[in-house]
């Protein structure tokens, strides 16, 4: 059985029917899998040892028109609602790729500049960065503040008609490959939070420099880099929205982030099932397969059963986000409680495959460590709960 008619299997059988989806996306969603087939896996493995993914491949999906798919037409984008990018993550997340960094570049940076940014500003960056030509990142991470941003060093000090930016930023997604970075900085050191501001730093910007990319124990072929800014003379149209608003636009922008994070959890853990449930059919010991122990076709009945739970508060979430209506607090829950799930389900595969589960050439040792991270960035599990029990009345407790 082929790895994709086994997931469509899982997914046909005992599944509450997904509502979200017209026939258009699921059109689209066969042109991303075909995409992730013919154009992502043949470079995936040269991809992790480089440690980043070829340009070439940025500029083939934004041809497809897989790039800032919810940005205006005038902008170059396709004018899509959001359900088209929940897709595009799905299939990523079941192609089992964690080398490209679509996401992060078309519904977080994007975003922002559509947003915030000036006419300028937008007609310069969003259709190049539709078009691959251009890839965005954003940089809230520093060496000494990552879940407590307010403790963010780097300055950016205005001086007539630009801003002097100095600081260093790490862990930053498509750093490596970026031309673009959003960056948090303090525009009033002072003020903390009610300092902070976003601003565009263009990468060819004199005093911009890349550090090196960061060795990690998972999304290998993602070019994870340190960014450092020395006196980079930042124009003042660079500016997203208001001086020192920056948190509050930080804020507003949470519930789809989060989302982003909980739909790519749910779609692997249905992939690991599905790679799972395979494997177990067809691996033998002690003269019967792996499938016919009750131990194992109980774990799996969990899991899927879990995964299921997930499926459906997850379609909920993002139903009430279309509608504007999805708050920060259970998109939280949904990004804190997924990628727990994400976790646990990868490891249980993983158990269930024995010592080949161990080895890269099967998908579910890629799987469990690339879950890892779910949990610490997009704001850690812990930070979630801060929010969540915030909404439950729990705030400023003594
Ligand atoms: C692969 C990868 C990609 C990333 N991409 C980006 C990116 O593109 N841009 C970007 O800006 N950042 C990025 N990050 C950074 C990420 O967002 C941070 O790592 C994350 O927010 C946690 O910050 P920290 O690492 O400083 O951990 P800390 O804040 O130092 O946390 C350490 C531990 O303390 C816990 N903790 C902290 N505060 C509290 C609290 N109040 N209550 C309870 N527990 C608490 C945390 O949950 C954690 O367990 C990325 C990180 C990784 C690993």
């Amino acid at each position: 059985m082929g790895y994709h008619s086994s997931i469509a299997q899982v997914a046909d059988s005992a599944m509450i029917p997904r509502t979200l989806f017209s026939s258009e996306h699921e059109t689209f969603r066969a042109s991303v899998a075909r995409f992730m087939e013919q154009e992502v896996k043949p470079h995936d493995e040269r991809w992790q040892e480089q440690g980043y993914v070829d340009r070439e491949v940025w500029r083939k999906a934004g041809r497809n028109g897989f790039l800032c798919l919810s940005m205006p037409e005038e902008y170059g984008g396709a004018g899509a609602d959001k359900l088209y990018s929940m897709v595009l993550i799905e299939e990523q997340a079941r192609a089992n790729n964690s080398s490209l960094g679509f996401g992060l570049h078309s519904e977080i940076v994007a975003p922002y500049l559509l947003n915030y940014g000036g006419e300028a500003l937008k007609k310069r960056y969003l259709p190049k960065m539709a078009s691959g030509e251009m890839i965005g990142a954003i940089a809230m991470s520093e060496p000494g503040a990552g879940s407590d941003l307010q403790a963010v060093k780097t300055s950016a000090i205005r001086k007539g008609d630009a801003y002097l930016v100095n600081g260093s930023k790490t862990f930053i997604t498509n750093g490596w490959n970026c031309d673009l970075v959003i960056v948090v900085a303090k525009t009033d050191p002072a003020k903390g939070a009610k300092g902070t501001s976003l601003l565009v730093v263009d990468t060819g910007m004199r005093g911009f420099a890349k550090g090196k990319r960061l060795k990690k124990i998972g999304l290998k072929g993602q070019d994870t880099a340190e960014l450092f800014f020395d006196n980079v003379e930042v124009p003042a149209e660079n500016l997203l929205g208001e001086e020192n608003n920056g948190f509050i636009y930080l804020m507003q922008e949470l519930p789809w982030e989060r989302m982003q994070i909980a739909i790519a959890a749910v779609a692997k853990s249905e992939a690991a099932i599905a790679w799972t449930t395979e494997y177990v059919r067809e691996r033998k010991a002690f003269g019967r397969t792996v499938a016919s122990f009750q131990t194992t076709r109980f774990r799996l009945a969990e899991l899927a059963t879990e995964a299921q739970i997930a499926r459906v508060f997850v379609d909920r979430c993002m139903e009430l986000l279309l509608a504007n209506r999805l708050d920060t607090a259970t998109a939280s829950m949904a990004k804190y409680w997924t990628s727990d799930l994400e976790c646990k389900i990868v490891d249980e595969c993983l158990q269930l495959h024995g010592g080949y589960g161990y080895m890269w050439e099967y998908p579910i040792s890629r799987a469990y460590v690339d879950a890892r991270v779910q949990r610490i960035y997009g704001g850690t599990n812990e930070i979630m709960k801060e929010v969540i029990s915030r909404s439950i009345g729990l705030g400023d407790q003594k």
